[in-house]
């Protein structure tokens, strides 16, 4: 099913054409829990991977014990929720039985796991260029892949240690058929299984990234005709590829490339909720969405990072196969 942003309630380069000159284009990549291939873009599928290289693994996470909850532990988990919530359940009858309490406890409180060598690094998004032809790759790349470690780094701003990867999808002859799983993760860096739906929108910059002049000019039109700058008209919410940054409770502050210096453009943006109480951004075809209280309806991914934050991944402008950088905001 496609997916479509709602209008913005204003088209805010009718109140300031400097804006104009400044539009991008972001795409929503619109997850919601699926079965995805490695054929297919995903977030939390299998990635179309070389059978001879090197699977990424966190040398900081390494045997011989991990502390956290399996990989199925986490899908059981999640499963007993879903069913728990949906179930009808008289006055004081508790949610869980007593077997499910033992494994949702087991994931909640975490437990020790031996782990043989440092941990793999888990499969988060992978990204077609039919898919996000816009975004800017090596040249002959089609293929954007993204992992991390799902455990906290202090060195990382307190969020995973990512890994990229670019390649040509016809070059992998002998894929990979079954990936490596480390002994344990943290549960909300796990990202549940999700197919795409991409759309294209066109974003404006945060007002933290605008000319300290027509920011304020902003700022009073907000005041006068009660409109959200900043929520409703300028970076749009949810995973994305592209667009700007969806600076948040910092200021924006010079982001580089680690290679050559230069500039760095945002590449993806993975967050945590897919649109917030105001619904602005959340699409029409899920206007009536169930309200169910297990999994929220615009958590599909399951991630959570930060205290409900996204996590961006930039590349170098010039040079798209330099590496990559990451700011949780
Ligand atoms: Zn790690
Ligand atoms: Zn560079």
């Amino acid at each position: 099913m496609v997916r479509t942003t709602p209008p913005r309630p204003v088209d805010v380069t009718a109140h300031f054409p400097e804006l104009a000159p400044l539009a991008r284009t972001a795409v929503r990549l619109h997850p919601r829990p699926g079965a995805p291939t490695a054929a297919d873009s995903s977030i939390g599928g299998p990635l179309l991977w070389p059978a001879g290289e090197e699977w990424p693994a966190c040398a900081e996470h390494a045997g011989p014990e991990l502390h956290g909850a399996s990989v199925a532990d986490v899908f059981a988990r999640r499963r007993i929720l879903t069913e728990a919530w949906a179930r009808p359940r008289a006055e004081g009858v508790n949610l869980l039985t007593a077997d499910e309490k033992v494994v949702v406890d087991r994931v909640d409180h975490g437990t020790g796991i031996a782990q043989d060598g440092p941990a793999p690094m888990v499969p988060v998004a992978q990204l077609y260029a039919r898919d996000v032809p816009g975004l800017p790759r090596p040249d002959g790349a089609d293929l954007l892949q993204v992992l991390w470690c799902p455990f906290d780094h202090e060195d990382e701003g307190c969020a995973p240690r990512t890994a990229l990867r670019w390649r040509k999808a016809a070059e992998v002859t002998d894929p990979l058929a079954e990936a490596p799983q480390p002994a344990a993760v943290e549960e909300h860096y796990l990202p549940q299984p999700c197919v795409l739906h991409p759309e294209e929108v066109t974003e404006y910059p945060a007002p933290h990234c605008l000319p300290a002049e027509l920011r304020e000019r902003v700022r009073r039109w907000e005041e006068q005709e009660d409109q959200h700058y900043q929520y409703a008209l300028s970076v749009s919410s949810g995973c994305k590829a592209g667009g700007h940054g969806p600076w948040s409770f910092s200021d924006p502050f010079p982001l580089s490339c680690p290679d050559c210096g230069g500039v760095v453009t945002p590449l993806l943006t993975l967050a945590t909720s897919e649109w917030d109480g105001t619904t602005s951004w959340r699409p029409v075809e899920d206007a009536d969405a169930g309200g169910a209280l297990f999994p929220h309806d615009n958590e599909p991914t399951m991630l959570s990072i930060g205290r409900s934050y996204n996590l961006q991944f930039y590349a170098c402008a010039d040079f798209p196969a330099h590496r990559h950088v990451t700011n949780m905001q």
